[in-house]
């Protein structure tokens, strides 16, 4: 008799919830308005939620409009079938430009090399290219600035099979509620994209989830969501002027369960470098979880887990494939028992600002490091 393989799983799951994701969609497309389209940044495995499925979610949802950061990852969401707009945000390297006109991708163009290859590409190809520009109004990074901009319009004609259709710009603080930043920069891109409709019209983009909650008036044709799709504030808070409204939904959890249980005597060092020292008898969860899961060893003695509904310390450091809870407080854990490092248990939650908080950092780096590090599963 063959005996079918039993699943290969790990102690250590993060889990999707898939309707969520579609409710935080909704949630957005409502509060930012129905004319105003929605780019769903899928970039970095979709903040740890898994690119291909979560696009599928949002797609379900209503949403015709992808981010990524790289141009495979656009050839990937093509390749399994995901409809509507994909914008590739990062460029690309030489002899990648065929791949927009094979994957119907769009571009968005930061420099004159890639106006050359992409030119000649559509030559190539008998077709012509829509792309969008990015210009860099006040975030020092990525995009032409504000004062090259009137010479790149000038020098568009250059390039006659490809067509300037959106600009684009990014806010550097627009999680700040109190900064001025935000609205004076968005002065700056006004203009530039005023410049350009003397031309011809393009659509505008620059609101990510910072400018779409807190600063409305920034959304102009098109926003690019990130984090509020996951169900996270991009300042780790509710603002006040969202309190009275529907929140959005955290939709990742992860999970990892009770190796051994033992209880060991008063002064005894735990772990490596005996960072933590008992100073009673204590009982204590050994977890199949560590810096290699994403689990950070700078969690080491900070961060806390649920076990039966509870928030247990981890003491001692974080190993790369273990570590240890203090239970000594909870009673009837037992070997197996599901121990939730990110999510709700009971009563409990842990949010990823929290564990952010615990490492220094903020929720979208807890999301990648917990997501891409683990496997994965949709409810
Ligand atoms: C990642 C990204 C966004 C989304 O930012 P969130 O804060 O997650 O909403 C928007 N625009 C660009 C250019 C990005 O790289």
């Amino acid at each position: 008799m063959i005996h079918p393989h039993p699943s290969s799983r790990s102690f250590n799951q993060v889990c999707i919830d898939s309707s969520a994701l579609h409710e935080n969609f909704s949630k957005m497309q409502q509060r930012v308005g129905r004319d105003i389209r929605i780019m769903a940044m899928v970039k970095a495995d979709a903040y740890g939620h898994g690119m291909v499925q979560t696009a599928v979610r949002f797609a379900e949802a209503g949403c015709d409009c992808f981010g990524v950061a790289e141009i495979e990852e656009g050839v990937e969401l093509r390749r399994t079938g995901i409809q509507g707009q994909i914008f590739v945000l990062l460029g690309f390297q030489p002899s990648q430009e065929q791949l927009f006109f094979d994957y119907d991708l769009t571009p968005v163009i930061f420099d004159y090399q890639a106006m050359d290859l992409l030119s000649q590409a559509a030559v190539r190809n008998g077709k012509e290219m829509d792309f969008h520009l990015k210009v860099d109004c006040g975030m020092g990074r990525l995009g032409f600035r504000p004062s090259e901009v009137h010479e790149f319009f000038a020098r568009l004609e250059d390039f006659p099979k490809l067509s300037l259709v959106g600009i684009m710009s990014h806010f550097p603080m627009a999680d700040d509620t109190e900064s001025t930043q935000t609205m004076a920069m968005f002065q700056h891109y006004k203009k530039v994209c005023m410049q350009s409709s003397q031309q011809t019209p393009v659509i505008c983009h620059i609101a990510n989830s910072g400018a779409a909650l807190y600063f409305p008036k920034t959304c102009c044709d098109m926003v690019r969501l990130g984090i509020s799709l996951y169900g996270y504030y991009p300042d780790g808070a509710e603002g006040t002027q969202l309190a009275r409204e529907k929140k959005l939904v955290p939709a990742m959890s992860f999970t990892t369960q009770v190796v051994q249980i033992k209880t060991v005597p008063t002064s005894t060092g735990i772990s490596y470098g005996h960072t933590f020292v008992t100073e009673k008898e204590t009982k204590l969860a050994v977890l199949p979880v560590g810096y290699a899961d994403g689990f950070l060893r700078s969690l080491s003695n900070r961060a806390q887990v649920l076990i039966k509904g509870q928030r247990a310390r981890i003491i001692g450091r974080i190993c790369m494939n273990l570590c240890m809870a203090d239970i000594s407080e909870i009673s009837g854990v037992e070997t197996g028992d599901p121990v939730v490092i990110l999510g709700s248990q009971g009563a409990e939650t842990i949010t990823a600002d929290e564990i952010a908080e615990w490492m220094g950092t903020i929720s979208y780096e807890v999301l990648c490091l917990f997501g891409n590090n683990n496997d994965r599963n949709y409810t």
